[in-house]
């Protein structure tokens, strides 16, 4: 068993901020990757993603873009060479192609598991990402057999489907993204919508991650909010990062053809059953809208940036009668996509942390009832932007902050011996 004070898991940009991080606290450790770095990014995303947060946010400790766009949006591509060459620039101690398959207490703190050997560590970081699962609802195991069922970590391309009608269940980022994509390649799109977030790219010049960094939406602390398990389940926002800076909504949708239906609430005789609340979620969505509008408009005065109100956009655009009720197989679709959110995977984690529904018991990444174990990565871990790439700054800087104490003198200095 080879002993190290901490292991990493997980050399996606999290984990390697955190190895950044411990670095500059002379903090030995070891970063241990079931794939490549950026493993998640390589392997898990459609082809055409861009990121939806501008470059000039794409940032980690010790590592700003750098480029001549910053107001542009990374190809994944773009994103891997980022993040890798991060890697390289840290010098991280990252073991590649090695899966984890149990972390379990020690003698000292954990025993770390690998497909290739065991490691012991006093500490341990979970940098394994919040979106390993599709999270699919119960009625899909009540679809129609002749239905494919996609999920958006299987996704890559319109012709990766069959052809045929769609229906897209869920209009977060990734559904409405997926949504357009496929509507502009020509299928006829069915879009179950629940609750969601409505954006616009930009306000008076500006682009909206810009402003949540403006009126502090984005460093809320975890500890600040009401009601912490809503606000850590609050959908993505509907927003896409193109060239041309466009709006995604779903009146961008409709002018492209899609049809609106509400939230997908029952399959029954091949029959999908539809809400009756797409009118309520979609109003909901512009109030909302409005409110951060408002806000903006409220801080452009304050800063003196002009007094100028922003242009509400136009509500959004709902159907008298949305189908309630649809025969998929009779009515020509092929395909289910599931853009309903993910999870966590834990399946590896022999240590008795997790809750009922299986997520991690912490208290902005500490796990309190495993001194040593922490989390990095989950939304709103610590902060709203904890679940962006650039969130990952602060995060990283106050968890090694509690692991340094943790770890306190007993702090073992031995150097790793890889075997
Ligand atoms: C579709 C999509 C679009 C997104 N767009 C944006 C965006 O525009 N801007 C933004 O800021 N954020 C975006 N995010 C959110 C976030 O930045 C990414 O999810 C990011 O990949 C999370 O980084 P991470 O390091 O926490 O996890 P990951 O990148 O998922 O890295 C986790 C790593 O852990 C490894 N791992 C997992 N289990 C094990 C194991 N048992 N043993 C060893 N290794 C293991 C994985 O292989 C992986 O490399 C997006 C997320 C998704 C899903």
């Amino acid at each position: 068993m080879t002993q190290v004070p901490v292991v990493v898991i997980g050399a996606g940009h999290a984990g390697l901020a955190v190895s950044h991080v411990l670095t500059g606290r002379g903090v030995e450790h070891v970063v241990l990757e079931r794939g490549e770095v950026a493993n998640t990014w390589r392997t898990e995303r459609w082809d055409s993603l861009r990121l939806l947060t501008p470059n000039w946010l794409t940032r980690l400790p010790g590592l700003a873009y750098e480029g001549d766009d910053p107001d542009g949006f990374m190809t994944v591509e773009e994103l891997i060479g980022f993040i890798e060459r991060y890697a390289e620039l840290g010098d991280a101690p990252v073991r590649t192609q090695t899966e984890v398959t149990s972390v379990a207490p020690g003698d000292s703190g954990y025993v770390v598991t690998t497909r290739d050997g065991s490691w012991e560590a006093q500490a341990v970081v979970l940098a394994t990402g919040a979106f390993n699962r599709p999270k699919v609802p119960a009625v899909a195991a009540s679809l129609p057999d002749e239905l494919e069922q996609v999920t958006t970590l299987d996704y890559k391309r319109p012709d990766g489907l069959r052809p045929g009608r769609v229906l897209v269940v869920g209009a977060s980022a990734t559904g409405l993204q997926i949504a357009d994509e496929l509507l502009r390649s020509g299928r006829e799109v069915t879009v179950a919508v629940g609750e969601h977030v409505r954006m616009p790219r930009a306000c008076t010049g500006r682009d909206i991650m810009w402003w949540l960094d403006r009126i502090g939406r984005l460093d809320e602390r975890y500890d600040q909010v009401d009601d912490l398990v809503r606000a850590r389940h609050v959908p993505s926002p509907q927003l896409v990062g193109t060239p041309d800076r466009e709006d995604l909504d779903l009146n961008a949708l409709t002018a492209r053809g899609a049809e609106l239906v509400g939230r997908l609430a029952a399959v029954r005789d091949g029959h999908a059953l539809f809400s009756g609340s797409l009118r309520n979620v979609c109003n909901l969505a512009d109030l909302k809208l409005v409110r951060l509008l408002d806000t903006i408009d409220a801080r452009t005065a304050e800063d003196g940036l002009g007094d100028d109100a922003i242009a509400r956009p136009e509500p959004t655009r709902v159907p008298a009668s949305p189908r309630l009720d649809v025969d998929l197989v009779a009515g020509g679709y092929e395909t289910v996509l599931w853009a309903t959110g993910f999870r966590s995977d834990y399946a590896w984690l022999d240590v008795p942390v997790l809750d009922r529904k299986g997520e991690l018991r912490h208290d902005g990444g500490i796990v309190r009832d495993a001194p040593g174990l922490y989390r990095i990565g989950l939304n709103f871990l610590r902060r709203r932007k904890s679940s962006f790439i650039h969130g990952a700054e602060d995060d990283a800087t106050d968890l090694v902050e509690d692991l340094v104490a943790h770890l306190g003198s007993s702090i073992r200095t031995f150097p790793i011996n890889f075997v």
